[in-house]
Parts: C-alpha cells; structure tokens; sequence
C-alpha cells in the first residue's frame, strides 16, 4: 500500500522538476524539451545526479556546483508541492480517470501559479491548450461515465458532462470578461488583462459551472486579502498589478479538492 503513494509521490516530484523548467522556458519562449537544464548565472550543465528533486537541492545545499550562485526556493518548493498535491488527488480519486486528468490541470495551474506571479503572464500554450484538453476529457472526469461505458449506455452522461464543461468555459470565461469590460467602461483604464479571462475559460472546461464560480468567489477573496495586505506591508502605490491569476489557481487548485464541501458550507452560512 505504501508503495503506491510512495510512487504518486515521487512521480509528483518528478513531475513538479519538469514544471520549474516549463516556468523558466515558457515566457522565454524556448523549448520545454531541449537543451538540457544548466545554471542560468553560468551555464554549468546540471547532471542527472544534480537534478533529483529535494534530494539534489539538499546535497548542493541549494547551490550551483560550479559557480555556487544560490538556487531559487521556487524549485524544491514546487517539486514537494506537487508530490503533496499528486498525492491529494490520489487520495480522493484512486487509480480512476479524475486522477489522471486533474495530474494534468495541477500541473497547469502552477505553472499560471509561478509565471503570474514572476512575470504577469498566462500564456495561452497553456490557458488555450488546457481549455480543450479540459474539454475533450470531460466524460471522463466522471465515475458515471465509465459505469456507463460498461453498459453501452453512453450518450446521456457524457452529454452531461460536455455540457457542464461548456457551461464552464462559459461562466469561467465570460464573466471575466464581463467584470473587465465593464472597469474599462467605468475607469477608462484596463483592469484585467485577457489571460485572466482565457485561464478562467480553462478552469471552467475543467471543473463545470458551479465549481468555476467557487474559483472566482475563492480567487477574489485570496486576492483581496493577500494582495491588499502585501500592498500595504510593502507600501506598494494603487498602480501596483497584483497576479490575479496566481490566486485563481490556488482557487482552482481548492475546489478541485474541497469544491463539495466548500460549497455546502458557503451555501448554509447564507
Ligand atoms: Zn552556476
């Protein structure tokens, strides 16, 4: 038994090594694959016994080996935040499709998470390119579908399941868009920049409607919390952009994993 998380776990790891290389590369726009990762201060190649998640960052204690400039927190950060987050939706899904699919909307989300949040960016290989995987893999986010699957009985559950992803992408996206256009109209300045809009239409064809909407309600709270309070500490002028799409992702992040019970308890409260 304690092999299997012990895998989902590494393989979180792993995974969450490959997503620091895709933040660094995607906004260079360079590719994911090749060349091999080396130290952006000296280009010393890191070596497979350099590149073990946790592991190797621990050994170099957190320094190049050959120029020893210091090694970013982001990268064991991410790498155990993955394997935690695997291993969460492994705990609520099994070895079921829902894992499988979600692996991939995690890694999604914090790849948005950390560019947002360096860069004010969300580029669109990955808003975009995640809407339609999210929709193409709607039927299988769904128990139902496989029962179903099994029974030959397909069409009504994986209408369903499309349709509450288009709904999604809808909600997710168009409501965005509607809070944008209306600042632009009111303030004459633009308040929320079309990536915004695009990662929410992703979230959407994701997590259908209701969940979309947990996001924004769980994405503006984070938002508004954190970011006045960081601009307030750090003394940050009204012009400051916060990344909007960061806390998004932590919403997203959220209702994938507590959406039923978040929104049982918003709902009895009011
Ligand atoms: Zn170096």
């Amino acid at each position: 038994m304690f092999l299997v998380e012990g895998f989902v776990i590494a393989f979180g790891l792993a995974v969450g090594s490959f997503i620091n290389v895709c933040i660094y590369r995607i906004p260079r726009g360079q590719s994911v694959l090749l060349p091999r990762s080396s130290c952006p201060k000296c280009d010393h190649p890191i070596r497979p016994w350099e590149n073990i998640p946790i592991l190797s960052y621990l050994f170099l204690r957190g320094k190049c080996r050959q120029c020893g400039s210091r090694i970013s927190w982001v990268y064991p950060t991410l790498e155990v935040s993955t394997g935690i987050l695997f291993y969460l939706l492994f705990l609520k899904y099994g070895f079921h499709t829902p894992f499988f699919i979600n692996m991939v909307f995690f890694s999604l989300l914090l790849i948005l998470l950390f560019v947002d949040l360096f860069e004010r960016l969300l580029p669109n290989v990955v808003t975009l390119g995640g809407l339609v995987f999210g929709l193409v893999m709607a039927p299988f986010q769904s128990e139902e579908f496989l029962a179903a699957f099994r029974l030959l009985d397909l069409p009504p559950v994986m209408w369903t399941q499309y349709v509450d992803s288009l709904l999604g992408i809808v909600v997710g996206g168009g409501f965005l868009w509607l809070v944008a256009e209306l600042y632009f109209r009111v303030k004459k300045v633009e308040g929320m920049g079309f990536g915004d809009i695009k990662m929410m239409a992703m979230v959407g064809a994701f997590l259908g409607w209701a969940y979309t909407w947990l996001t924004i309600l769980l994405g503006s709270l984070l938002g508004a919390l954190i970011g006045s309070l960081y601009m307030f500490v750090f003394r940050k002028g009204r012009r400051y952009q916060l990344p909007f799409g960061s806390f998004l992702a932590v919403g997203a992040i959220a209702s994938t994993l507590w959406g039923r019970k978040l929104l049982t308890f918003y709902l009895t409260q009011f």
